[in-house]
């Protein structure tokens, strides 16, 4: 492809960095990333992600901006309070590059609906607050054959990890989900806002890796943040060949064992 004039005075700071350069420019321009959840975590991914020239950035969510979302969702501002998150984000992005096309995916992602949105996409970019979705972000990532960039934050604490096809999935970490109230939410044990910068601007510094095939993949490393002693630790995870879903002898092969809704925010 060629560029205009303005693409390569936006885009001077990416082209000039070996790694990336004209080539990788124009694939970027070309890609296409789900956003699960335009919330905490999907924020700085979605602006990231945009302002690099990522092409195509669908964002699936059903929920309204609400004031207390503002603290830690940079992506929303005040005046659009009231309005769906997916309507927000376009705005947003449509501010910052004229050359992205956003995808509003105004919907709760479920077992029903995944496997055909996934279909669309080369990577996703997990940041939904809930275990149930996490799982079946998961599985239909695998059975797909996507590759996930899989975050997740909670009162001064974040975890990241990439997951490949071929590689250990989040189910080698995580068998399954822990039991609704086991573990607590943002909503009702807190979370500082920064931290989903942090966390959410690392998860779309790990998407463009993967677009771009450059570095040392997250794939088989979870990476885990202390914001209150600001340590980052990275911990190898090998697959399990007893992962009910990658595993040697897998027990799912489909989303049946799923519920029917998952509900997606951050
Ligand atoms: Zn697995």
């Amino acid at each position: 492809m060629t560029f205009t004039e303005d693409q390569i005075r936006r885009y001077a700071r990416h082209i000039i960095l070996p790694e990336v350069g004209g080539v990788g420019q124009a694939r970027l321009l070309d890609s296409r990333v789900l956003v699960v959840g335009a919330g905490g975590l999907g924020s700085p991914v979605i602006l990231y992600l945009a302002a690099a020239g990522v092409g195509t950035i669908g964002v699936i969510d059903d929920d309204v901006v609400d004031l207390s979302n503002l603290q830690r969702q940079v992506l929303h501002a005040t005046e659009r309070v009231g309005r769906p998150k997916v309507d927000s984000a376009a705005d947003a992005v449509a501010a910052i590059n004229p050359d992205v096309r956003l995808v509003p995916i105004r919907a709760r992602l479920d077992k029903d609906n995944i496997r055909a949105i996934l279909a669309d996409y080369q990577v996703v970019a997990d940041g939904s607050d809930n275990f149930p979705t996490r799982f079946l972000v998961n599985d239909a990532c695998r059975l797909e054959g996507r590759t996930l960039v899989s975050a997740a934050i909670l009162r001064f604490d974040g975890q990241l990890a990439t997951f490949r096809p071929g590689g250990p999935c989040y189910r080698c970490i995580y068998r399954e989900a822990p039991p609704e109230g086991a573990v607590p939410t943002c909503s009702s044990a807190g979370v500082l806002g920064a931290i989903a910068g942090v966390m959410g601007s690392l998860q779309a510094t790990e998407v463009l890796k993967e677009l771009l095939g450059i570095g040392e993949t997250m794939a088989g490393r979870l990476l885990i943040v202390d914001a209150l002693s600001t340590t980052f630790r990275t911990v190898r995870v090998p697959r399990d060949p007893g992962c009910p879903l990658c595993g040697d002898h897998p027990a799912i092969t489909d989303l049946a064992s799923h519920g029917s809704t998952a509900h997606a925010c951050g």
